[in-house]
């Protein structure tokens, strides 16, 4: 079998474009989208209207499933800080750091705190 992914947008095969025509002769009929790469909501999608087409229906449930944010959040001093890192083009090296937007300041990072989705210096 192949790696093809089927578009997760629940009206996909809806839209007759030629691409999405398929079956033998004869017998045709226009299909989900198949593909090993889609660029949309995190590779699930093969467009943005499927992918809105999905959060239409089910944005409302999934934000009921994973919780409401129910009060404002603060920016501070203490879950402020971001990741960026600085290429540098003469010792073709790159140079990880995490900056703190309200402070500006700025600590070295290794490639693998870097990369680590849950190292953060923010503690809340
Ligand atoms: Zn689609």
């Amino acid at each position: 079998m192949s790696n093809l992914k089927l578009c997760q947008g629940p009206s996909c095969h809806t839209y007759n474009t030629k691409d999405r025509l398929k079956g033998p002769k004869g017998n045709k009929t226009y299909q989900t989208r198949r593909r090993s790469n889609f660029y949309y909501g995190n590779n699930n999608f093969c467009s943005w209207v499927c992918l809105n087409d999905w959060h239409s229906i089910y944005i409302e449930q999934a934000l009921d499933h994973f919780g409401r944010t129910t009060e404002a959040k603060h920016l501070t001093e203490q879950n402020a800080w971001v990741k960026g890192y600085d290429w540098h083009h003469i010792t073709d090296e790159c140079q990880h750091h995490t900056i703190n937007t309200i402070t500006k300041e700025q600590r070295p990072l290794t490639e693998e705190q870097y990369t680590d989705r849950d190292y953060t210096l923010n503690t809340n």
